[in-house]
């Protein structure tokens, strides 16, 4: 049912007016945020909510992001709002956070899969904020991927998926992050991440002067908590630097790819003679590795190798975010 569509790709001059006319008609678009590309709709209407899951494959208990033009807008979906969200939203919005809180008893649970919560954030992208403050309303809009695979940075990765599914994809070039927004739970006692993002830990810390968890587990089955999650086709393992080593010259010249963040690493494996193609350096800088490492993951897929494996990456706070979903994608 939802493969008849002809989806258009939306640039350039009327693109944005474009996008806002097929939203308002309940349609789902595809639009660029600085985290990855979110698939929208207007999340006060069932049906193009409904629209989403089917286009996705996403089962109907995961929760949808729901993104506001400003922080005015939190009432309209949220109850009981502490004052950490008026301070965290002055920080970090328009911006990759997204804000968990207790819904406002109208918003429908097809919104919130079932739950008592809400995620809210303000998306820094210029042309999604373009979208938002034409609309005025909330849009609804999880990655614009099919149900577990990996999240599209640029607007071809979105066809790659959806293309069929979706009335359209509006072209905003790549994302600035690369990486999903930090999910912060204000309505547990202690604020908890309950997924790590491109926002770290610290810099909340910092921002609410109190002591954050982040917990392995969540006892909510959300889709950013599912083991199995932004995986690539092939399959990824990842191993310490020294290992990576070894497998490199072991595995040099088959089908199998590398990915690299350190400098030794990757300066040994030209040492070994290793095809500079078998290998993505992603740098040891762990934005740019996050920016990069989605769009590596899909172009490495399509060459099609046997296998991918991926240098463990320091395990700091800066990059918590990217052993998040590299964890994932190596289940
Ligand atoms: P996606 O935008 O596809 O990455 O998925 C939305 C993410 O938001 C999921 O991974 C959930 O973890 C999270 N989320 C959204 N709403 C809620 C909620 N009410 N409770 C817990 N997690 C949520
Ligand atoms: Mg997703």
């Amino acid at each position: 049912m939802s493969q008849n569509y002809q989806t258009s790709i939306l640039f350039g001059e009327n693109s944005v007016s474009q996008a806002v006319s097929l939203l308002q008609k309940g349609e789902c678009v595809a639009l660029p945020t600085e985290t990855v590309y979110g698939l929208a709709a207007d999340a006060s209407d069932i049906i193009a909510v409904n629209k989403i899951f089917e286009a996705k494959g996403r089962p109907k208990n995961h929760p949808l992001i729901v993104h506001i033009p400003d922080v005015s807008h939190l009432e309209n979906w949220a109850k009981s709002i502490p004052n950490t969200a008026y301070n965290l939203a002055k920080q970090f919005w328009p911006g990759p956070l997204s804000l968990l809180l207790k819904k406002a008893d109208h918003v429908p649970y097809e919104v919130t899969g079932g739950l008592d919560t809400i995620a809210l954030r303000v998306p820094a992208h210029p042309l999604f904020l373009e979208v938002l403050t034409q609309l005025n309303v909330g849009l609804a809009a999880p990655s614009a991927n099919r149900y577990k695979q990996l999240s599209p940075t640029i607007a071809e990765q979105v066809m790659q998926g959806l293309d069929g599914r979706i009335a359209a994809v509006l072209d905003g070039g790549s994302c600035e992050h690369g990486l999903e927004s930090t999910i912060l739970d204000l309505v547990s006692e202690t604020p908890r991440i309950l997924r790590s993002g491109p926002i770290t830990q610290q810099q909340l810390e910092t921002a609410m002067g109190q002591i954050i968890n982040t917990p392995k587990n969540h006892i909510e089955v959300v889709p950013g908590n599912v083991e199995a999650h932004y995986q690539p086709n092939t399959p990824l393992r990842i191993m310490s630097s020294k290992q990576l080593l070894i497998e490199i010259d072991r595995l040099k010249h088959t089908d199998c790819h590398f990915v690299v963040w350190s400098d030794a690493v990757i300066q040994q494996s030209k040492k070994t003679h290793a095809p500079s193609s078998q290998c993505s350096y992603l740098g040891n800088d762990a934005a740019n590795y996050g920016r990069k490492l989605y769009v590596t993951l899909y172009q490495v897929d399509q060459t099609r190798p046997t296998q991918i494996i991926v240098e463990q990456p320091p395990q700091s706070d800066a990059w918590a975010a990217v052993n998040d979903r590299l964890s994932r994608a190596a289940q």
